[in-house]
């Protein structure tokens, strides 16, 4: 089906676009509002402020999450902190340097306005989560604290020692709670959305499974917000929480929705290193530790040598050689790439050498450790916990990982899907990030789409809609029920020999090696021909067992293992298609001499958004061309 794509982008100056956007939308009256029902699905950061938000405007909201709580969302887990522009440490920071550091820090591939609303709110997010109690850190005076993350040439990131996306949870959960307590929002946790009801075109509601029981039923509604994260977990291994998945926007691009850049996937070059074969999680150090940690590698090939007797002169510290602008606080994208291109060529460290060193000993010199442990500690007790070392004593070894996902359904200025009535915010959008997202801007996409954008956009969505309307014994309604139970049926069915997770590491694999950090185009095509092989065994081979009338994790990972089988093809024809590196995505087949990304400008500066041919014989891309008017095209450099 090719699109057509409006973006919807407001006219008139960049600073004016969103304040105009809000005074010229249309507005559901007070009175009116409860009229109106609206689906979130997900209760991160993204899902939890939105769910929250409606509710304290008034709609009837339903919001579901697979976990057993709201506070378990994938969100708990970041740790370094959320950027603003409120310029506090009065170095030069501003929301248009923020917007510049995003739209370069992204490799020029993502949309100005978007980018631009995202620096404008980011000052109001500090203000609303300071208000809920979040215990952001403080200098000695009583102001926030910042520190400064990749990218950035400027201290603006809050945070709240390495737990800053607990902390912003629980004040969203708080804010949630607040609207359950006073009914507008219905709260259905263990309970996972498993398709779309798509009536007339339009969004009108989910079907879901009850994790416990196994009970399937229908919710319809006037508008349905996707808020369900990111899809790292294609690879298998990743920083991602072991249920994050790709279901929900996989389920709405099989019923038509765009799907954006799905090959932008985002690398993060500091997690612990794999250990062993059977492996089923990779552990993030955050990107905060950076700011004091300095990144090494021994000068001399194979040198086996304890790292604290290894001298100084004998020492690369290659991102301050070779970014010396930026240093250690290169993106995430280059430093991955730097510390692959040590290990390739033989300077890894670690029982595999797949690993560099991340260093605290001048820091701990310079500060003292009791003021590095007041940074960082809970990330140090993690470090030491899982690899048996003291990082105070000894550097952490770190290596690349799976980690945040840039591509993700495509959404206009308001937040819409291609699909009428279908929202999607968060990560599970593709909106703000490009092809690279910069540290600690997650969290603030994910709150500025909750609180400050979504609010306000679905309300001239609905205002266009009659309230309510929709039976739950529609026949769409029927048909989507229908499909659920005959997809939970095959899984049940599936009666080989081989676990799920068996399946499931062999894709994430193959994605790896062919759709990980480097890409060739005969490894994508290679991966291309492999995936719908490995599909069919799974069909044939892999084993669920047990029942689908009560709690079966197995039937639940085989639906979503199911689906990123789907999914990882149209990550490779994405990468294959785009014959040029950006952020993320190194195609090796186009680089500077000295091993650079090598952008193509002329062929390539577009988001790529798909969608399934309307015969089914596969995917078509349509192009969304994007134009800088406020910044200039130019090279990324960090040196
Ligand atoms: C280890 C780690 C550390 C990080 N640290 C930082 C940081 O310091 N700063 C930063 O800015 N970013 C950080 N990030 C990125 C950031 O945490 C995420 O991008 C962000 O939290 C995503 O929020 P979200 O609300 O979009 O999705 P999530 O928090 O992943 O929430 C998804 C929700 O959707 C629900 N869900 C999913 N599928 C379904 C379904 N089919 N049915 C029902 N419910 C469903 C889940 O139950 C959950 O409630 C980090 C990421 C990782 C992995």
């Amino acid at each position: 089906m090719n699109l057509t794509l409006d973006a919807k982008i407001p006219s008139g100056p960049l600073e004016q676009k969103w304040q105009k956007h809000k005074a010229t939308m249309k507005l559901v009256s007070p009175a009116n509002k409860r009229k109106y029902s609206v689906i979130v699905v997900g209760s991160g950061l993204a899902g939890a402020s939105a769910a929250a938000s409606f509710g304290e405007l008034g709609y009837k909201v339903k919001c579901f999450c697979f976990q057993d709580s709201p506070r378990r969302a994938h969100s708990i887990a970041a740790q370094g902190g959320i950027n603003a522009a409120k310029n506090y440490q009065n170095d030069g920071d501003s929301v248009y340097r923020l917007f510049y550091d995003t739209i370069k820090g992204g490799d020029f591939r993502a949309r100005e306005a978007n980018v631009y609303r995202l620096a404008e709110l980011s000052v109001n997010i500090i203000d609303q989560c300071v208000a809920q109690g979040v215990p952001f850190a403080r200098e000695y005076g009583g102001l926030l604290s910042n520190r400064s993350f990749g990218g950035a040439q400027v201290s603006r990131t809050f945070y709240a020692k390495g737990q800053t996306g607990q902390q912003l949870l629980l004040g969203a959960y708080a804010a949630l709670n607040r609207q359950i307590h006073d009914r507008t929002v219905e709260m259905h946790t263990s309970t996972e959305m498993l398709d779309l009801i798509i009536s007339d075109g339009r969004c009108r509601g989910v079907v879901t499974r009850n994790l416990r029981t196994g009970a399937i039923s229908s919710h319809v509604a006037d508008a349905v917000v996707l808020a369900t994260g990111g899809y790292s977990n294609v690879f298998f291994l990743s920083t991602s929480a072991k249920g994050c998945n790709v279901t929900s926007i996989w389920r709405a691009y099989r019923h038509g929705a765009g799907m954006a850049n799905p090959c932008f996937t985002q690398i993060h070059p500091t997690s612990i290193p794999v250990s062993g074969e059977y492996q089923s999680k990779l552990t993030l150090m955050s990107e905060s530790l950076r700011n004091d940690g300095r990144v090494w590698v021994p000068k001399n090939k194979g040198d086996k040598r304890d790292p604290r007797e290894i001298p100084e002169s004998e020492r690369d510290y290659y991102l301050e050689r070779r970014y010396p602008s930026f240093g250690n606080l290169s993106p995430r994208d280059i430093a991955s790439r730097a510390a692959k291109e040590r290990c390739d060529a033989g300077f890894g460290v670690g029982p595999m050498g797949l690993g560099v060193y991340l260093d605290f000993a001048d820091a701990i010199s310079r500060l003292g450790k009791t003021a590095i442990e007041a940074r960082y500690g809970n990330l140090f007790d993690m470090y030491a916990n899982i690899t048996g070392e003291d990082p105070y004593s000894t550097p952490m070894r770190i290596y690349p990982a799976p980690h945040y996902t840039m591509g993700g359904l495509w959404v206009d200025y308001n937040l819409m899907t291609t699909i009428p009535g279908l929202f999607a915010a968060g990560e599970a959008n593709f909106s703000d990030h490009g092809a690279n997202r910069l540290g600690a801007s997650a969290l603030m996409q994910g709150l500025a789409d909750g609180y400050f954008v979504i609010p306000y956009t679905i309300g001239d969505y609905l205002a266009t809609q009659k309230p309510g309307g929709m039976s739950t014994e529609h026949p769409d309604v029927r048909a989507a029920e229908e499909r659920v139970n005959k997809r939970v049926a095959t899984f049940l069915s599936m009666n080989g020999r081989k676990p799920v997770d068996h399946y499931h590491r062999l894709l994430g694999r193959l994605m790896w090696d062919k759709c990980g950090m480097s890409r060739t185009e005969a490894g994508l095509k290679e991966a291309l021909q492999r995936i719908p092989e490995m599909r069919d065994e799974f069909y044939k081979n892999a084993f669920v067992g047990g029942s689908g009338a009560d709690l079966n994790q197995e039937l639940e990972k085989a639906g979503r293992v199911a689906d990123f089988f789907e999914f990882a093809e149209l990550m490779c024809l994405d990468a294959l298609n785009r014959n040029e590196s950006c952020g993320g995505h190194f195609r090796e087949e186009y680089q500077t001499e000295d091993g650079e990304a090598l952008r193509n400008d002329q062929d390539y500066c577009y988001s790529a958004v798909w969608s399934q041919k309307t015969d089914g014989s596969g995917h078509e891309v349509t192009k969304e061309p994007l134009e800088f008017e406020n910044i200039k095209l130019a090279t990324r450099s960090y040196k």
